[in-house]
């Protein structure tokens, strides 16, 4: 890297990346390898295996570590690959903490997989501080949580969260999937792991699945480069190469998702056929100064509450340009139902309790022209 500077964009663009040794390529090579030679036995340059090691993803690791400002990157074929990596660290008998309203998948993972080989999850809303505190038992080993939450944009207070658990010698996690490093970095906050799909704003294109696990904590480190190589859920160079395209431009990108989101909103706010408009950067968020206060900005996912599973599904269809599908983070706008999309697989009480509702949609909003974007919302809410 020709540049030590600490500024996003800049890291963003040079972070884990030089010229090609040969050619002196700028942008760093697909090294589409599975072996490497050794020029003598016992003489190799560092890289033995391609699961074990490969360039093009150690540069992503690199760049991807540096922009959640972490020591050690690890990345994987998927989002879910980094999580169950993560989980690996810990043993039967120990219990984790989860925030009540967690990505689907992850949730699935953990009771349907995870929990079969001895290891407890309970969930909490981890928004509120005494709420998570009361649920730490003698056994908790590490709080994982999403802020804000999918898809009720709910947040939980890093600050606050990470000096709990320090205090108690627990672990903790964030999946910060939904603001991309440019927006919110929690190790600042003293949070011992991020985990990010890279699936979503990251990559930002919607044409690779990945994942990443980020630490400066060497314990974990140490533990997680072990994992990645002993379970193998290693993404491909290529997909790493395209991951790495993506970041350069994430600064560009998450400015463009979260003006559009914002207007989107100020729109919406006062449209009487929504009866509430989630999202963060709207002054009647409940937890607004909060997110004010440990976001740079709030993203491009806004939830939007119909009414009814008649309506929200009336609205996906009548929605122009909003292309219905699951995933989120991607330059095109995407519209979602939860209930029967994303969250199919958490069970009703448990969508009651966080307030998931058969007339919630939700938004990814993309960084088309905002007045197309107005204009296709402003279209479909006349049909319904
Ligand atoms: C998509 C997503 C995941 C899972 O990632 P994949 O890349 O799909 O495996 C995990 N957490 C959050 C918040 C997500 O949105």
């Amino acid at each position: 890297m020709k540049t030590n500077s600490t500024k996003f964009a800049t890291k963003a663009i040079h972070a884990g990346q030089h010229p090609e040794e040969t050619t002196g390529a700028v942008i760093t090579p697909i090294f589409q390898t599975s072996t490497y030679s050794n020029s003598k036995l016992g003489e190799s340059k560092g890289y033995d295996y391609g699961r074990t090691i490969n360039p093009t993803r150690k540069a992503l690791e690199e760049n991807l570590a540096a922009l959640e400002n972490g020591k050690y990157g690890f990345c994987f074929s998927s989002g879910m690959g980094a999580i169950q990596c993560l989980i690996t660290f810990f043993k039967p008998g120990d219990h984790i903490l989860v925030t009540n309203n967690t990505y689907g998948g992850t949730y699935r993972l953990f009771e349907q997989i995870i929990k079969n080989y001895g290891i407890e999850f309970s969930y909490v809303d981890t928004s509120d501080i005494k709420e998570t505190e009361a649920g730490i038992k003698e056994n908790t080993k590490m709080i994982f949580i999403e802020t804000p939450t999918n898809p009720m944009l709910r947040l939980t207070d890093l600050d606050a969260l990470a000096k709990l658990a320090k205090s108690k010698n627990i672990y903790t996690c964030v999946d910060n999937t939904f603001m991309s490093p440019y927006f919110q970095n929690p190790l600042d906050f003293g949070i011992d792991v991020v985990t990010h799909s890279s699936t979503k704003y990251i990559n930002g294109h919607s044409d690779v699945i990945g994942g990443c696990l980020i630490t400066s904590n060497e314990t974990l480190a140490e533990r997680f480069k072990f994992f990645q190589n002993s379970i193998g859920a290693v993404p491909s160079p290529f997909d790493c190469w395209l991951v790495l395209r993506s970041t350069k431009t994430l600064a560009q990108r998450m400015k463009a998702h979260n003006e559009n989101a914002l207007a989107i909103c100020e729109y919406l706010k006062d449209n009487p056929k929504i009866q509430k408009v989630f999202y963060p950067g709207l002054p009647s968020h409940p937890q607004h100064e909060l997110a004010k206060k440990q976001m740079r900005g709030f993203s491009g996912i806004i939830s939007i509450e119909l009414g009814s599973y008649e309506q929200a599904q009336n609205f996906c269809n009548a929605l122009e340009i909003f292309q219905i599908a699951e995933s989120l983070g991607g330059v095109e706008s995407l519209v979602c139902h939860p209930v029967s999309m994303t969250h199919g697989s958490i069970p009703k009480e448990l969508r009651e309790k966080i307030g998931l509702s058969d007339g919630l949609v939700r938004l990814s909003v993309g960084i088309e022209d905002q007045e197309d974007l107005i204009e296709a919302i402003k279209n479909a809410l006349d049909k319904i």
